[in-house]
């Protein structure tokens, strides 16, 4: 069965990390289609620098004309915090729950997955696709959640297309030392990030004058 995935964070800005890495898993385990899901930041959390609204325009402009990637803003729309668990159940009863879905995040993100909100849940909903990422270790931080994930490990691709859910893969996707936050203190410091960006989104970063200043700068 077709098999579709959707890709949560904040994307603040979207990078070629996050669309290179993405490409490559869908290679591999021939992702048909990827939903790029901006989330809404709570507001006693760090703010994301740039707004909702710029965070959307740019994975708009990241992705015209790629037809694996799709976006989807109803995290955006929502003044409450996103919870992929709560995004997941509320697919699944638009979607259906006989479609294969998975769920992609980087490394970094397995090793604090078991304490999402209700993460105990999301497996019911959907497969977790883990890209790899530089300076992140395959092991968990305790030993019951290496338990957890070790259970649910798969490397049979064929289960993410003919079950709806329920496994864990890793993949073998090429490593791509780019983070946001890099990003981000690059262009407070003046510097270029062309070679991390598409160029849509360096062109409209500039446009915005978005990044100039570090936040807590006066
Ligand atoms: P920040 O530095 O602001 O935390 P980020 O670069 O990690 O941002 P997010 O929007 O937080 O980007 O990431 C969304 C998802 O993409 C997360 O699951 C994250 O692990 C993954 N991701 C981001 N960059 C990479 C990368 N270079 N390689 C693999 N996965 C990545």
């Amino acid at each position: 069965m077709a098999l579709h995935a959707l890709f949560g964070g904040t994307f603040d800005p979207i990078h070629l990390g996050h669309l290179a890495v993405v490409e490559a898993l869908a290679q591999q385990i021939a992702l048909e289609r990827v939903i790029i899901m901006p989330n809404n930041v709570p507001p006693h959390r760090p703010q994301p620098e740039a707004s909702s609204a710029q965070r959307k325009a740019m994975v708009e402009l990241a992705i015209a004309g790629n037809p694996l990637f799709g976006l989807d803003d109803r995290e955006l729309r929502r003044d409450t915090p996103s919870y992929t668990a709560t995004t997941l159940a509320q697919w699944r009863q638009q979607h259906g729950y006989q479609q294969p879905l998975g769920f992609i995040i980087g490394q970094d993100s397995l090793l604090t997955l078991p304490t999402w909100h209700q993460a105990d849940t999301l497996l019911n909903q959907c497969h977790i696709l883990v890209c790899r990422r530089p300076g992140y270790p395959v092991k968990m931080a305790s030993e019951a959640h290496q338990r957890w994930l070790e259970s649910h490990l798969t490397d049979d691709v064929s289960r993410l297309h003919n079950e709806p859910a329920g496994c864990i893969w890793l993949a073998d996707t090429p490593l791509f030392d780019i983070s946001a936050t890099a990003i981000r203190q690059r262009l407070h410091q003046g510097r270029t990030c062309a070679d991390l960006l598409p160029a849509a989104v360096e062109r409209y970063i500039r446009e915005q004058g978005l990044y100039r200043h570090a936040p807590d700068e006066t």
